[in-house]
């Protein structure tokens, strides 16, 4: 249940938001960030109301449009820091939501399953995992994706930013979650943060 819509909206580095229709033509709204036409059209074009905002974590390139959208007296959801595996649920006319905490990337991390599809944000991409080094931590990373090979392989993956593939299952992407940023990585990504929040500097920083 929901129908995924991909929105590529740009951002930070290749960022996607998500709208998840439900049966009701009702929608809710994953990391709205980035191009906010984008996501304008795609809620016009699909004669969606947006009832809910949900966040995979608090990186700024992922809450860009936090208070644009909720301005606009949508509900919004923000993770806390929770211990591995913690459900939240959430119940938009029928179509069901689990949060669950799953902290490595940063600490409040979660992901989100709502009927055969997860919402991994930076915790998980098609090809490796998101950075610890922004208020994360390695050791909690490491539960984290064991806890995740846990979970049924055969769900629809539906990653933060494009690294390696738009979409897979969890357990292609699971496959390959051993790839870690590199040290190269790892140098660009310092410097892509030292521009961000220059760029930003009136607004929440990594
Ligand atoms: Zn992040």
């Amino acid at each position: 249940m929901g129908r995924v819509i991909q929105l590529q909206v740009g951002g930070f580095d290749k960022n996607f938001s998500y709208l998840v229709i439900g049966k009701t033509n009702e929608s809710i709204l994953i990391d709205p960030t980035g191009d906010a036409g984008i996501i304008e059209n795609a809620i016009k074009e699909n004669k969606t109301k947006v009832k809910l905002i949900l966040f995979t974590h608090s990186h700024p390139d992922h809450c860009e449009l936090a208070e644009h959208f909720s301005s606009q007296g949508i509900e919004i959801f923000f993770p806390k820091n929770e211990d591995l595996g913690k459900i939240t649920s959430f119940d938009l006319n029928g179509m069901k939501i689990e949060c669950i905490a799953t902290p490595g990337h940063t600490k409040d991390s979660v992901v989100y399953i709502i009927g055969k599809n997860i919402f991994t944000g930076d915790t998980l991409f098609v090809r490796g995992v998101g950075t610890t080094a922004y208020g994360g931590d390695d050791f909690l990373l490491e539960k984290t994706l064991a806890f995740l090979f846990e979970l049924d392989p055969t769900l629809a993956l539906w990653p933060g930013h494009n690294y390696g593939g738009i979409s897979s299952t969890l357990k292609e992407a699971l496959n390959n979650s051993h790839i870690r940023p590199s040290k190269k990585t790892h140098e660009l990504i310092k410097k892509m943060v030292e521009e961000y929040n220059l760029k930003h500097s009136t607004k929440k920083k990594f």
